[in-house]
Formats: C-alpha cells, sequence, structure tokens
C-alpha cells in the first residue's frame, strides 16, 4: 500500500459514518461498545423547512447504523482502525509501504501492471504487480492518467463552515437534521451523549451556502479556520 500522507491525523470535529463505513469498522474489530466511546447511533434522519416542518423523515434501523461521532475525542478509534488496517497486511508478512506517492503506472505487455513511486525522501522506485487500485481520492493521479481527456473535477459551488457548539440535542435526541433547502441550509447534529447533569451534548453543525461558480474555485483548501462573522450574514433571521 503507497499512502502519500506523512501522518494520519483527526480532520475536523464531527463526522457521520455511513452505515457501509460502519460495517468496515466492525470487520476491523471496532464494534458498537467502541463506537459508543465516541459518539451515538443516530436515531433518525430528517429533513426539516424553515418554519421548522419536516420535509421528510425517517427512523434508524438497527441494521443500518448510521454513527454520529466526534473525530477529535479523547479516544480515537478511527486513527485507530486506520493504523490497524495499515500495519495488519505488514504482521502477516505483506510487503509493505507507508510514505510514497504513486504518480503513474506503466502496463506491461506481459499483463502486470508497473507502478511508478516517488518516495518521502525525494528518490523514485517502481513496483510490479498483477492488480494496481487507485484509491487516491478526487484528485487522483491514477484516473488522470486513465482518462487524461477527462476535465478538471468540477466545483458546484457549495460552501459550508463547520464547528460545534455545547446545546441540548433537539428532536429524538440523536437526530441527523438537514434544515433548510440544498443551496442554504444548515446540517446539524450531535456527536456526544449528553452529560447527565446539564443535559448539553457537543453539536455539531455545518452551515452551507452555494454560490454562483461560473468562474471556478478560487479559495484554496477547505480547511480553513474562519470567525463566525465571516459567514452569519448567510443565516440572519434564522431562529
Ligand atoms: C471537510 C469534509 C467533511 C466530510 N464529512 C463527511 C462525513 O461526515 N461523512 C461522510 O461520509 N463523508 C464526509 N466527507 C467525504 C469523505 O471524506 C470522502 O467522500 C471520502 O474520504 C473519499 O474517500 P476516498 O478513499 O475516495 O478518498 P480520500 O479519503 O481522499 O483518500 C485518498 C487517499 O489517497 C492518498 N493519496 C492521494 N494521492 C496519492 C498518490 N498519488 N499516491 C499515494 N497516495 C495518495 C491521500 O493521502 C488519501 O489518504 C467529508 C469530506 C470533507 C472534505
Amino acid at each position: 500500500m503507497f499512502e502519500a500522507v506523512r501522518e494520519l491525523r483527526p480532520l475536523g470535529v464531527g463526522i457521520n459514518i455511513q452505515p457501509n463505513a460502519v460495517r468496515e469498522l466492525y470487520d476491523l474489530g471496532i464494534g458498537p461498545d467502541e463506537m459508543d466511546k465516541v459518539g451515538l447511533p443516530a436515531k433518525e434522519w430528517a429533513l426539516v423547512g424553515l418554519n421548522g416542518n419536516d420535509i421528510y423523515s425517517e427512523n434508524a434501523r438497527p441494521a443500518r447504523r448510521l454513527q454520529l461521532a466526534a473525530i477529535c475525542g479523547a479516544s480515537r478509534p478511527l486513527p485507530h482502525a486506520a493504523r490497524e488496517h495499515i500495519h495488519g497486511p505488514r504482521r502477516r508478512g505483506t510487503p509493505f509501504v507507508w510514505v510514497a506517492c504513486v504518480t503513474g503506472y506503466e502496463n506491461n505487455t506481459d499483463g502486470s501492471v508497473t507502478a511508478i513511486v516517488e518516495h518521502a525522501d525525494g528518490s523514485t522506485s517502481r513496483e510490479t504487480g498483477t492488480l494496481l487500485i487507485g484509491a487516491d481520492g478526487i484528485h487522483s493521479s491514477i484516473r488522470a492518467q486513465m482518462h487524461p481527456d477527462q476535465p478538471p473535477i468540477h466545483w458546484g459551488g457549495a460552501i459550508m463552515w463547520r464547528g460545534t457548539t455545547m446545546a441540548k440535542p433537539i428532536r429524538t435526541g440523536s437526530s441527523f437534521v438537514g434544515l433548510g433547502t440544498h443551496k442554504h441550509r444548515m446540517v446539524i447534529y450531535p456527536i456526544s451523549h449528553p452529560d447527565p447533569e446539564t443535559g448539553l451534548a457537543m453539536i455539531n453543525w455545518i452551515a452551507e451556502v452555494t454560490v454562483d461558480n461560473s468562474e471556478g474555485w478560487k479559495n484554496s483548501g477547505w480547511f480553513k479556520p474562519v470567525e463566525i462573522d465571516d459567514f452569519i450574514q448567510h443565516f440572519e433571521g434564522w431562529t
């Protein structure tokens, strides 16, 4: 496995882990008990209008656990699971590389494939195998080589500001709530169990607007800290 990033770190505050991803964590030995230490299963998924009325809601099904979780808490099973995933194959004796960037590949006449690998120290190597799986994200260099005529990734115009607030959880106490419209909305869900004394839980929120994208994406990065005053004007009048 080649992974470009030098250090695995939790990023951001909260995450909703979809049922298929929860299944993967179960397979890695991160079960419901461990998951409960960093968050809580969603009891409900709800779309709500600005007047507070339901547009659509459904109760969670236990067999399809949607996990609402903090990824910056004291106990962090997600990076732990990732490390296990990565170090497990090494323990079983499979060849393994940690920090290395795959910059491209070549198909060989015998049906094998050679990955061109750039290492952290600047050296390069070539690794040949029967199959190359490019799971290298939205700016995949493998996909770029496979489909050179494809245009760059198209930004849809959505901008999201994310944060947490200690508050009383709304609705079921463990609801994933989308409030507003698809172009102008808040997504709100708790990522901790409520404090038994105060009833307050850590609430993860995402404030989102969709803007004109005709000029393309100009701000670099998607992890820039900002002040509330930088975006609160989009939500004036919301209660
Ligand atoms: C701020 C934010 C919040 C999100 N919140 C949620 C959420 O709550 N719930 C949810 O389900 N989804 C969420 N998502 C979306 C989710 O993170 C992505 O859909 C998912 O991570 C995509 O997985 P992936 O494996 O395809 O790519 P990635 O997670 O991007 O993984 C690609 C990996 O490949 C490595 N890599 C890249 N290039 C190379 C290369 N050339 N050589 C070697 N390694 C390389 C990268 O370092 C990375 O580790 C969020 C995304 C963002 C940005």
